[in-house]
C-alpha cells in the first residue's frame, strides 16, 4: 500500500532584505497509515516551516517552495487553495504549542469543537453538540457535558491541550501534526498527552507526525524518528535505532543532552557546544561541522566541502564507525 504521506525533496525558501533563508533544504520521508513519525530537532531546524508547507499553511506570497508532497494520491503543493482548505481539519488536522492563543477566550469549549465539525463537516447544530461532547470524552476530559458548557480559561493547560486534540479529531482525520503538543506543559502531562495521542493513532488508524526539540519526549510514543538539522534530514530510522544507537553525530549530541527518565539519572547532560547555523548562509559542506567532534576521523576537507547525503544517515563516517561508536 503507498503511504498516507510521501514528501519528496521539499524545499521551503524565503526571501529576506539580507538574504534568502533556506528553512527546509531538501526534505524526503514517507509516513505510512496508523504510524507516528517525530521530527526532532533544535528550533530554527526547519521541522515546523516543513510541516506548515504540508499542510499548505506558508504565506504563498512570499514563500518559494518545491519538490512533491503527496496526501493520499494528492500533491498538496499544486493542490488549489480550495482543495486545501477541504482536506484542512476534515482528513488534515493540526495541534499547536499554545492552546490559549487558538481558543477564543469568548466560546465555550463545547462551542468552539462543534463549530469546527460544523465547518468541517457539516453536520448540523444539534448533531455537533453532541459529537462535541463524544470527543472532550475521547480526550479524557471528566465530565464532558457540562465542561462543554465552560471556557477555555476555566481549564488547566493540559486540560486545554486535551480540548485542543478533540478539536482536531472531531472529523477523524487521516493525519494529525502535533507541532511541540507538550512544551508549556510540565513533565507528567506531557506523559499524559503523549500517551493520549498514541492511543488515538491505536484505536482510529490515526498517522500522527510530532514535531518537538525534545527527543526524550519521543521514547515511548514515536515508530519512528526523523532528526532534522539546518533544514536537511541528518538521521532516520526507528525510535529503537536512533535512541539506542544513534549514529549522526548530532544525533548522538541530542542524546547526549537529553536527560532520559529511564536511565541514569546522575549522568552529567552534555550540551551541544555552539549554535545551530544561518539558514542564510549555511556552512558549506556538512552544515555541521563547525559543532562536530567527529571531523578528524572523515579525513581531508570532506566535512568542510562536501554535502553528505545518504538514506538513512547522511554523514561522511565510514559506515564501520558509524556503527562502532553506537555504545558511546
Ligand atoms: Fe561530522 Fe563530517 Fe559527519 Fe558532518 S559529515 S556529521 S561534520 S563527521
Ligand atoms: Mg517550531
Amino acid at each position: 500500500m503507498s503511504p498516507l504521506l510521501s514528501v519528496r525533496d521539499l524545499r521551503v525558501r524565503f526571501p529576506l532584505d539580507d538574504g534568502v533563508v533556506k528553512a527546509v533544504d531538501g526534505l524526503s520521508f514517507d509516513l505510512d497509515r496508523g504510524r507516528m513519525l517525530a521530527i526532532v530537532g533544535e528550533s530554527g531546524s526547519g521541522k515546523s516551516v516543513a510541516n506548515l508547507a504540508v499542510l499548505g499553511l506558508h504565506d504563498r506570497r512570499r514563500t518559494e517552495i518545491d519538490g512533491e508532497v503527496r496526501f493520499d494520491g494528492t500533491d498538496l503543493l499544486t493542490a488549489s487553495e480550495r482543495q486545501l482548505a477541504r482536506l484542512r481539519g476534515d482528513r488534515i488536522a493540526m495541534i499547536f504549542q499554545d492552546p490559549l492563543t487558538a481558543l477564543s477566550p469568548y466560546h465555550t469549549v463545547g462551542e468552539q469543537i462543534a463549530e469546527s465539525y460544523r465547518r468541517h463537516c457539516g453536520a448540523s447544530r444539534a448533531r455537533a453538540r453532541e459529537r462535541a461532547i463524544e470527543v472532550l470524552a475521547r480526550v479524557g476530559i471528566p465530565h464532558p457535558r457540562l465542561r462543554a458548557t465552560e471556557y477555555p480559561h476555566q481549564f488547566s493547560g493540559g486540560m486545554r491541550q486535551r480540548v485542543m486534540i478533540a478539536i482536531a479529531l472531531v472529523c477523524d482525520p487521516d493525519l494529525l501534526i502535533a507541532d511541540e503538543p507538550t512544551t508549556a506543559l510540565d513533565v507528567t502531562v506531557q506523559a499524559q498527552i503523549l500517551d493520549l495521542l498514541g492511543g488515538i493513532r491505536q484505536e482510529y488508524g490515526t498517522s500522527v507526525i510530532l514535531v518537538t526539540h525534545d527527543l526524550g519526549l519521543v521514547a515511548g510514543a514515536a515508530d519512528e524518528v526523523l532528526v532534522m538539522y539546518a533544514g536537511r534530514c541528518v538521521e532516520r530510522g526507528t525510535v529503537r535505532e536512533v535512541l539506542k544507537a544513534p549514529r549522526h553525530p548530532y544525533s548522538r549530541g541530542l542524546l547526549a543532552a537529553t536527560p532520559r527518565l529511564d536511565g541514569d539519572l546522575t549522568r552529567a547532560l552534555e550540551p551541544i557546544e555552539g549554535q545551530p547555523p544561518s539558514l542564510i548562509d549555511p556552512p558549506p559542506g556538512c552544515a555541521f561541522h563547525p559543532r562536530c567532534a567527529y571531523t578528524t576521523l572523515v579525513g581531508g576537507d570532506r566535512c568542510r566541502t562536501e554535502r553528505p547525503v545518504a538514506r538513512d544517515v547522511a554523514c561522511h563516517l565510514a559506515p564501520d564507525v558509524l556503527l562502532d561508536r553506537k555504545d558511546r
